[in-house]
């Protein structure tokens, strides 16, 4: 069977993801998780890191609200609303 791996999103590794680097945005009637990225433990600083640098640039039209930049635990097959948000490792990374 084939299963679908979703991996690192650092250039250079190709490790299996642990972590979904994600904020959550809504345009007032739907919300979803706006992923930024994937990481595996040891690149999950650069990711978060890029993350943070890239939220600033996203343009939100009229209506629309996006959270910050939050780290959740991957898991493979499981849905965004399944996911457990790691509060305590963000504030280590959240500059
Ligand atoms: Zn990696």
């Amino acid at each position: 069977m084939y299963t679908h791996v979703v991996t690192c999103s650092h250039p250079y590794c190709s490790d299996a993801a642990a972590y979904k680097v994600a904020s959550r945005w809504s345009d007032g009637t739907f919300s979803e998780l706006k992923t930024f990225g994937f990481a595996c433990p040891d690149h999950l600083e650069d990711v978060f890191r890029e993350a943070e640098e890239r939220i600033l640039d996203y343009t939100l039209c009229p209506g629309e609200v996006i959270e910050e930049i939050a780290i959740y635990r991957f898991e493979s097959g499981k849905r965004d609303r399944q996911l457990q948000r790691l509060w305590g490792l963000e504030e280590n990374y959240r500059s």
